[in-house]
């Protein structure tokens, strides 16, 4: 049995009854709510101004309640009637961005996951030491524009939406580059993305077993990303520029995909590594996460970033995926979070599960 990480105190809320699963209404909430409903869970809906109007239309994922504050920024103010909910807060990429990293941490209420990891996550090197010190590939980072011997992409920090990154086919177009801000120089890995949606459940006793519990795979997917993926529509880059048109990769939305079958051993490897090596350096990534990456010509998996928490991409496998249909059918990301605070609360275990 693993060593819960959270407080008796911060979990105090829940003790002797059914949790409320609650997140921001936005990125992946249908899902969320959809999935806790199927598993009987009450549902919250937290939304910054009024409540949205769009979940009328989709009555099976609309949650029984909402909790408006004037703006995200403000639910800190707000603690004390989500404890009184009884709530479990499910973090998605929106919510923990709207509300800022260092915020969300700080919210004295149990979340699902672990929120250490967000600190390892939000930070490039930081997350670049624990994927490197997994075993995992990434793309070469040069440390100056003289190092460079093929095509590369500059990336400003925390540059949200891919916004503002330049690409150069060679040192020589590199020169061209004038730099607004902090930024890092990355091979540009040649090769198909692949958006691998996982999920390790620390108190699970079955499946590909990785650290006290196993690791699932529920999907896949590929970012749309504007203006990148038909840019060259309209002819060669240099011109482009010349043009002053630049590339941007802001995500539109997302594309089912399947990996080679071969290819799954190498897939399963590289998460089960990193998964154990995040128990090793900050007692652990447990949940939905998503390894980034690029596979090349020569099979090789090369990955750029990792999210710790349930992915947007997700939303393409509500009714499951060619993966998740192995393990369960019907089984959505969102499912399976209800289900694991299920699971966990059964065996008396939902201390292990949040934080
Ligand atoms: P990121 O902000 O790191 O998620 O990158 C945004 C997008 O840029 C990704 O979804 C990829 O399409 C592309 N990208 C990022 N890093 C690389 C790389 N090293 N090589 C090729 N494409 C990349």
């Amino acid at each position: 049995m693993g060593s819960p990480l959270v407080s008796p105190a911060r979990i105090a809320s829940l003790k002797g009854r059914t949790p409320t699963i609650a997140t921001l209404c936005s990125h992946s909430s249908l899902q969320i709510f959809h999935g806790a409903r199927l598993e009987g869970f009450p549902t919250l809906g937290i939304a910054g101004g009024a409540a949205p109007r769009f979940y009328d239309a989709f009555p099976l994922a609309r949650p029984d309640r909402f909790l408006t504050v004037p703006r995200i920024k403000d639910l800190p103010t707000v603690v004390d009637q989500l404890r009184d909910a009884g709530v479990i807060l499910i973090p998605h990429g929106s919510f923990v961005e709207y509300l800022g990293a260092e915020e969300f941490g700080k919210l004295d209420v149990p979340v699902f996951g672990n929120r250490a990891v967000l600190a390892w996550e939000a930070d490039r090197r930081k997350s670049r030491e624990w994927l490197e010190s997994a075993g995992a590939t990434m793309p070469k980072r040069f440390e100056d524009a003289s190092e460079v011997d093929g095509p590369v992409i500059v990336k400003y920090y925390g540059a949200k939406g891919g916004k503002g990154f330049f690409l150069a086919k060679n040192r020589e177009a590199l020169e061209d580059f004038r730099p607004t801000g902090p930024y890092v120089i990355q091979e540009y890995v040649l090769g198909t993305r692949y958006y691998m949606h996982f999920f390790y459940s620390p108190i699970s006793d079955r499946g590909y077993r990785v650290g006290t519990g196993s690791l699932e795979l529920l999907g896949m997917d590929r970012r749309d990303e504007a203006n990148i993926d038909e840019l060259y529509k309209l002819g060669a880059q240099e011109e482009l520029l010349r043009a002053g048109i630049r590339p941007t990769f802001v995500v539109t939305g997302n594309v089912p995909v399947i990996l080679r079958e071969s290819l799954l051993p190498k897939a399963f490897e590289i998460a089960a590594k990193i998964v154990e090596r995040s128990i090793e350096l900050f007692g652990g990534m447990w949940g939905p996460f998503c390894i980034e990456g690029i596979m090349t010509e020569e099979l090789e998996f090369k990955v750029f970033e990792i999210s710790t928490r349930i992915v947007a991409g997700t939303n393409l496998f509500i009714s499951g995926s060619p993966y998740s249909d192995f393990i369960e059918p019907q089984l959505s990301t969102g499912r399976r979070i209800a289900q694991e605070i299920h699971r966990a609360t059964a065996a008396g275990r939902l201390a292990e599960v949040l934080s």
